[in-house]
């Protein structure tokens, strides 16, 4: 069965294209309103995907803030916050981070056979741990996991490495930035979309704008993958 969910990537970035610094430590990028606009997509999906890199740069909850959201939410018989998942082949994940310990609701942590089975074992009290792909997440079977539990709908929320490897699966619909009104620089901070890199023009995907909104500071811009 092909059948996979709707999928986006929601992400912030300087006016640069960076979406952190070099250090690569997580650094405010949107603004308030643009947190809200963020909020609002989080509650309206039905899983929130990760990399592992960004759980051990950022350690980001990913619940959803707003008290009316979550409420909304069991109105509609779901839990408050969406399923959160990580990408995480060696199952890396600290039992401490955020992602485990905050807000209620289902994770799941997709690691590869090549995870160490006491790491699997550790982190299965603390989420559901499922294993596809040899060496590195299946991102493709992923979904489609998810797509047979009922998730129809994932906000992906980086990071560039994450952001890559499904845009080069083919396995994104839209695509939507806030574009910040700073400059970060550093030939070694992540962008956007890192990877290995597109080196054929016919190869690179293209979008189509669907969008263009402007913020406090900022814009964000809404894409569509053709
Ligand atoms: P990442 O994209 O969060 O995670 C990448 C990791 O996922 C890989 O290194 C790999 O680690 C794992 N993975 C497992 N299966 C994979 C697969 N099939 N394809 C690709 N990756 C797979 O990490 P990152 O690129 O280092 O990005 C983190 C940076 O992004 C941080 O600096 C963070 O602050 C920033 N960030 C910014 C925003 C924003 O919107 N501004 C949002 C999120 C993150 P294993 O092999 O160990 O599994």
């Amino acid at each position: 069965m092909n059948e996979r969910p709707f999928v986006f990537i929601n992400s912030a970035m300087s006016a640069d294209g960076k979406i952190s610094t070099i250090e690569r430590i997580q650094v405010r990028i949107s603004d308030d309103i643009d947190f809200d606009r963020v909020d609002d997509l989080r509650a309206g999906s039905d899983a929130i995907i990760v990399g592992i890199g960004t759980v051990l740069s950022d350690d980001p909850s990913l619940t959803v803030k707003s008290d009316k959201r979550q409420k909304d939410r069991i109105k509609r018989g779901e839990d408050e916050n969406p399923i959160r998942v990580v990408v995480d082949s060696r199952a890396r994940t600290p039992i401490n981070s955020d992602i485990l310990k905050k807000g209620k609701g289902e994770r799941i942590l997709f690691v590869s056979e090549a995870a160490p089975e006491e790491d699997i074992k550790s982190l299965s009290s603390h989420a559901e741990v499922l294993v596809t792909g040899k060496d590195e997440v299946d991102l493709k079977e992923m979904l489609q996991k998810l797509g047979r539990r009922g998730v129809k709908r994932v906000m992906v929320e980086g990071g560039a490495t994450l952001n890559w490897a499904l845009l080069a699966g083919k396995l994104v619909d839209e695509l939507y930035v806030y574009m910040g009104y700073f400059i970060m620089g550093g030939n070694d901070a992540p962008t956007l979309v890192d990877g290995e890199g597109y080196k054929v023009r016919e190869e690179m995907p293209e979008l189509e704008l669907i969008d263009i909104q402007k913020m406090q500071r900022g814009m964000v811009l809404k894409w569509r993958i053709r």
